[in-house]
C-alpha cells in the first residue's frame, strides 16, 4: 500500500486525494488548520510546517512527499527531502516561491517577461517606477496569491501609498516593481514532467480574473494556435531547468501577438481544474503518477471545458447538476468572503453546445457577467 504525503490540506489536495483513489493509493496529509477541506477525505496531522517533529512524524508514514500550496517554507521540505522523496523538488518550490528569482530564470532561459526590477527599498522604488514608467504594480517576492501582496501605480503619487501598503514587506519577504502589461489574454499552460523526465502538457486554458482572483477558465484556448507551440516550449524548458517532477502552470499574458510569463505554481492548479472531466486524464492524477513514477496518462481534451470559479459561497447546485454538460464541486468549506468554496465544469462535444449551457447557467444563477468572457470566445 503507497502512502503519498500531502503538505497542506485545501481543496487541492482533496481532489488529488480523490483522483488517487482508483490508483489505490492512501494519503496523510498535514495542515496548520484542523478544518482543511482535504481532511474530510484523509488522515490528517495539525501543525506548523516548520515543525521538525511533527514532520519527522508525516515522513515517517508516508513513501512520498508532495505540496498541494506553494508557501510550504523551502527549509522545511528541505529537510523532509532527507527523508523521503520530495517532489516537485525544493529547490523548484523556492525558485517559484518567489517572483524574483522565478523571472531571473524565465530571463535566463529567453522566455519574454514583463519588465521588473528588485524593490529593496524606497529609493530603489522611486527609481524603478522612472525607469519603467506608469502604469505598473508593486508585488511581494514572495508569500502572495490571488492578487494579494500587489499594489497598482497608476500614478506618480500612489507610489507613497504603495510603500505604505507593502513597504514594511521589503526586509522580510522582498519586493519587485513590474511593468504593467496591457495584456488581451491571459493564458496558462499546464504541463506535467515525470521522474523519467517525460513531458506532457494539456490544451491552452484561456482564464479570466475578477479583483486578482481567477473567475472562469476556456479550454481549449480559442485562435491560439500560432501561439500553442511557443508557449508548451517555454514550459518543457522551465520543467528542464528545475527538473521538475509533477504538474505545475506557467501564466502567461499574450500582449500584442507576444507571449509574456507572468508567473508559475509548482502544483496542480486551479486553471486546470477543467481537466478532471476535460481531459483524458486529470491534471491530479497526473501529478500523483508523475511523483509516484508510474506511466504518466493522455493528456487529451475530451470536447470544450469551462470552469467557473464559485467564490466566497456557493450558487445553487440544481441548475448545474441538471445541466447535461454539468459538474458540481463543493470543496465542503465555510463560506467566507474571497474564498475558493467551490467550482463547475461544464463540458460539451462542441463549441456550441458549451456556449449554450454556459448562457443557460448564467441566467439561472443570476451570473451573466461571470460566462460571458468565455461566451464572446466561443461565438
Ligand atoms: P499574479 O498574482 O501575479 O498572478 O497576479 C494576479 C492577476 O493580476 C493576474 O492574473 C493579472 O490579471 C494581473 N496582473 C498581474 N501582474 C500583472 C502585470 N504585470 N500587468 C498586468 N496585469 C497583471
Amino acid at each position: 500500500m503507497t502512502t503519498v504525503g500531502i503538505l497542506g490540506g485545501g481543496q487541492l489536495a482533496r481532489m488529488m486525494a480523490l483522483s488517487g483513489a482508483p490508483l489505490g493509493l492512501r494519503f496523510l496529509l498535514l495542515d496548520n488548520v484542523s478544518d482543511a477541506c482535504a481532511g474530510q477525505f484523509a488522515p490528517m496531522l495539525v501543525g506548523d510546517y516548520r515543525d521538525e517533529g511533527i514532520l519527522a512524524e508525516f515522513a515517517d508514514k508516508v513513501d512520498v512527499a508532495t505540496f498541494d500550496f506553494e508557501n510550504v517554507p523551502a527549509e522545511s521540505a528541505r529537510w523532509l527531502s532527507a527523508k523521503v522523496p520530495v517532489f516537485p523538488n525544493p529547490n523548484a518550490l523556492a525558485v517559484s516561491q518567489d517572483r524574483l528569482a522565478e523571472k531571473n530564470l524565465f530571463r535566463e532561459l529567453g522566455i519574454d517577461v514583463p519588465d521588473f526590477r528588485d524593490v529593496p527599498d524606497l529609493t530603489a522604488l522611486n527609481s524603478a517606477i522612472a525607469e519603467l514608467g506608469l502604469p505598473c504594480i508593486l508585488k511581494t517576492r514572495r508569500l502572495g496569491y490571488d492578487g494579494k501582496g500587489q499594489f497598482r501605480i497608476k500614478v506618480p503619487a500612489d507610489a507613497e501609498a504603495a510603500w505604505a501598503a507593502l513597504g514594511s514587506q521589503a526586509a522580510t519577504v522582498g519586493l519587485i516593481l513590474e511593468a504593467f502589461v496591457p495584456f488581451q489574454r491571459e493564458i496558462s499552460v499546464i504541463a506535467v514532467r515525470a521522474r523519467d523526465g517525460e513531458f506532457k502538457s494539456w490544451a491552452l486554458t484561456e482564464n479570466w480574473h475578477v479583483d486578482g482572483v481567477l473567475s472562469a477558465s476556456l479550454s481549449p484556448a480559442t485562435d491560439t494556435a500560432e501561439f500553442e507551440a511557443t508557449a508548451l516550449e517555454c514550459a518543457r524548458k522551465v520543467a528542464v531547468a528545475l527538473d521538475y517532477v509533477g504538474v505545475f502552470a506557467l501564466e502567461l499574458f499574450l500582449c500584442n501577438g507576444r507571449l509574456l510569463a507572468n508567473e508559475m505554481a509548482p502544483r496542480v492548479h486551479n486553471s486546470g481544474h477543467w481537466t478532471i472531466e476535460g481531459a483524458e486524464t486529470s491534471q491530479f492524477q497526473n501529478h500523483l503518477r508523475a511523483v509516484l513514477g508510474l506511466p504518466l496518462g493522455s493528456t487529451r481534451s475530451v470536447g470544450v471545458s469551462c470552469m467557473l470559479n464559485w467564490i466566497g459561497t456557493l450558487p445553487e447546485a440544481a441548475p448545474v447538476l441538471s445541466d447535461a454538460c454539468g459538474h458540481w464541486h463543493d470543496y465542503g468549506k465555510q463560506a467566507r468572503a474571497g474564498r475558493k468554496v467551490g467550482h463547475a465544469t461544464l463540458r460539451a462535444d462542441n463549441a456550441k453546445d458549451l456556449s449554450e449551457s454556459l448562457q443557460a447557467l448564467g441566467r439561472q444563477l443570476d451570473r451573466e457577467a461571470q460566462v460571458a468572457p468565455p461566451v464572446a470566445r466561443l461565438k
